[in-house]
């Protein structure tokens, strides 16, 4: 079907974001007790399963180091120790530490301040952070900010191009763009698509082999047919 309008769009983006919620119910992400916990998982979890993260936050949480000022001031191999289950660690804990080192240089050490600076300047702020790209920007902006920004990923990507809405190769920013122009934007919303679609990816839409007989978007999905 070629979908050309925005509030077919739209339409369709909720009719999919629905069939995900009916099957899975709310994901409640993103898992942590404090925001700074939310921004080190949106770090560590850089090409890494959600299991060894927590295997590190938890390291982390019962040494004293999920603390700005602390992880600041403790040495690179202190923190490597207590992260290497995230893989490439050594350079994880570089970007753990230039994060906590912004905070601290920049907001004497209260993430707060930082997270509530308007949307696109926090944005700009967090890219021009070392180790941090686009998507663990908008996880940071969306799940501990709290402000309206769509997270996309390499799920995103692998489902709704085979939904049949995006090329394979098409660039974030614009699978973002598209998210936002055709959305309304609401935190809850999307908070709740971007873990669903991780949800659906992670189960159902693999890579080689997708299980789609199961799949809460089977009826949708070009891909099958
Ligand atoms: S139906 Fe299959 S290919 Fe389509 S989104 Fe679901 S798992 Fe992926």
């Amino acid at each position: 079907m070629t979908v050309n309008n925005a509030e077919q769009i739209k339409t369709r983006l909720m009719e999919i974001y629905k069939k995900m919620f009916e099957h899975f119910g709310p994901r409640g992400w993103w898992p942590g007790d404090t925001d700074f916990e939310i921004c080190v998982g949106a770090i560590l979890t850089q090409s890494v399963s959600w299991k060894n993260v927590m295997k590190a936050i938890n390291s982390l949480k019962a040494s004293g180091l999920l603390d700005v000022s602390r992880m600041y001031s403790c040495s690179n191999e202190t923190l490597e120790k207590h992260i290497i289950p995230t893989m490439y660690y050594r350079m994880k804990a570089k970007k753990l530490k230039a994060f906590a080192g912004n905070i601290v240089e920049k907001y004497n050490g209260n993430l707060r301040q930082m997270l509530s600076r308007p949307l696109e300047e926090l944005r700009e702020e967090l890219l021009s952070i070392y180790g941090i790209g686009p998507e663990t920007a908008d996880s940071i902006i969306l799940y501990a900010a709290g402000k309206p920004v769509f997270v996309v990923d390499a799920y995103t990507r692998r489902i709704f191009s085979r939904l049949g809405i995006f090329r394979e190769d098409v660039a974030y920013d614009e699978m973002q763009r598209y998210f936002m122009r055709h959305l309304p934007h609401d935190v809850q919303l999307f908070n709740e698509f971007h873990a669903l679609i991780a949800g659906t990816g992670n189960k159902y839409c693999g890579n080689k082999k997708p299980k789609c007989s199961r799949c809460p978007v089977l009826q949708e999905c070009g891909f099958t047919r």
